[in-house]
C-alpha cells in the first residue's frame, strides 16, 4: 500500500527500532511509548483493520500472536506479564490502518476494562 505508514516501516522507507522480523511480520518499537515495553507488531501484508481479518490470513493474525510472546520474553517480561492491544476503527483510537499489535510490558499497567 503506496500510502501507508507501516508498509512504509515493513519497506524500510522509513526508519524505525526494528527489534524482530522474519517473513511474515515486523516488530518495531512505537515512537511515542507509554511503557517501558511498547512495541508494535504488524504483519508484512496490508490488512487495514481487523474487520478485514478472514479465512484468508488469520493464520497470518495468529503469527503476530506468537511474535508479540517471543517480543515480550526477549524483554524479559513474559512471566511478570503484558498487554496485548489491538485498535479497530475510530471509537478504539486506531490511528494507523495497517493492522498492529501494541505489545506493552515493564510495569503495572492497572486495570484495563473500566466501567
Ligand atoms: P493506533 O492508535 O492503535 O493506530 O496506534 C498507532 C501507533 O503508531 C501509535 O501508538 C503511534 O505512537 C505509533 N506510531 C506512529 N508513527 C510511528 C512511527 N513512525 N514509528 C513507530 N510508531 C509510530
Ligand atoms: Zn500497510
Amino acid at each position: 500500500m503506496a500510502d501507508c505508514l507501516f508498509c512504509k516501516i515493513i519497506g524500510k522507507e522509513i526508519p524505525a527500532e526494528i527489534v524482530f522480523e522474519d517473513d511474515r511480520a515486523v516488530a518495531f518499537k512505537d515512537i511515542h511509548p507509554i511503557a517501558p515495553l511498547h512495541v508494535l507488531v504488524v504483519p508484512r501484508e496490508h490488512i487495514p483493520t481487523t474487520n478485514e481479518v478472514d479465512d484468508s490470513n488469520c493464520a497470518l493474525v495468529g503469527h503476530i500472536f506468537e511474535v508479540a510472546a517471543q517480543v515480550a520474553r526477549k524483554a524479559g517480561f513474559a512471566e511478570s506479564g503484558y498487554r496485548c492491544i489491538l485498535n479497530t476503527n475510530r471509537d478504539a483510537g486506531q490511528e494507523v490502518f495497517h493492522v498492529h499489535m501494541h505489545v506493552l510490558g515493564g510495569k503495572r499497567l492497572g486495570p484495563m476494562l473500566s466501567r
